[in-house]
């Protein structure tokens, strides 16, 4: 039986280890362990980093790994180059499954930056009744930001250093549009900032600040290690799985 180590964290590496388990493959996710509670997926689960590439190469051999799939964010980029060398080091074929990014259409008032400390750069110019909704690992580029005030959606409490004006309101997706509205609307908003996560759970703010004409900041997101194959949905990597045999 083949055994297939899931690197995870996100909606769509819970999907896929389902259909794997269901599909009787034997499937380890892997955690960061970032998440105090983590939703967890069937099949087997090891949590915490696995000490850089040679960790990782170690493990895939240790444990016999047929297939690496990296499902990990989109924005987990160092996991995602140390699964591509790994993968390499160990000679296991790779794939990654990353949801396609989100894209403006018309209405939308989408500026772009290219990491987070860019974000903080661009942002005084756009408002200062700030969304974010970046996550509370890079609340530290935002802590300079002067003369602004921060609605912080997060899983779990951030930690220092994070902006001084800040309410901080803990929550998970999937997100509704009414809830996002009135969000907007209570805190007065005037400005939504985002990674370019893309996917349906988080995608109902971006709706709601195009209604209410509010400018979006957009993360792009850091690049796929080059020549790994991508997979855009959990059913089109249980295919490229199912096709290996
Ligand atoms: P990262 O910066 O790419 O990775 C930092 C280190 O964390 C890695 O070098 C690795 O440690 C460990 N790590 C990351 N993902 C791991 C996994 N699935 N299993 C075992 N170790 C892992 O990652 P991050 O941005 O902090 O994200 C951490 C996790 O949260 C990821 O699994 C990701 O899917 C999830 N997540 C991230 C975001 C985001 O916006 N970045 C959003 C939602 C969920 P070692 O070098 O010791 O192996």
């Amino acid at each position: 039986m083949q055994h297939i180590l899931l690197l995870g964290g996100t909606t769509e590496a819970r999907a896929l280890a389902e259909s794997l388990h269901a599909h009787g493959t034997r499937v380890t996710t892997s955690l960061a362990g970032r998440v105090a509670a983590p939703r967890l997926p069937p099949g087997e689960v090891r949590v915490g980093g696995f000490g850089g590439v040679e960790g990782l190469a170690g493990w895939l051999r240790e444990h016999q790994v047929d297939v690496l799939i990296d499902a990990t964010h989109p924005f987990a980029g160092t996991i995602s180059f140390n699964a591509a060398r790994a993968a390499d080091l160990a000679h296991v074929p790779l794939l990654a499954l990353r949801r396609p990014g989100w894209a403006p259409v018309e209405g939308d008032d989408w500026h772009f930056a290219d990491s987070l400390p860019d974000a903080a750069r661009l942002l005084p110019a756009l408002g200062r009744r700030v969304f974010l909704t970046t996550g509370r690992m890079g609340l530290a580029a935002f802590a300079p930001v002067d003369g602004t005030w921060f609605l912080v959606r997060s899983v779990d409490p951030p930690e220092p250093p994070f902006p001084v004006r800040m309410e901080v309101l803990l929550d998970r997706g999937p997100f509704t549009l009414d809830g996002e509205r009135d969000l907007l609307h209570r805190h007065r908003i005037d400005v939504l900032v985002t990674k370019d996560s893309g996917g349906a759970a988080t995608a109902p703010k971006l709706t709601a600040a195009r209604e209410a004409s509010i400018p979006v900041l957009v993360v792009r997101r850091p690049p796929v290690p080059e020549g790994v194959p991508v997979a855009a949905t959990p059913g089109e990597a249980l295919a490229w799985v199912t096709a290996r045999g």
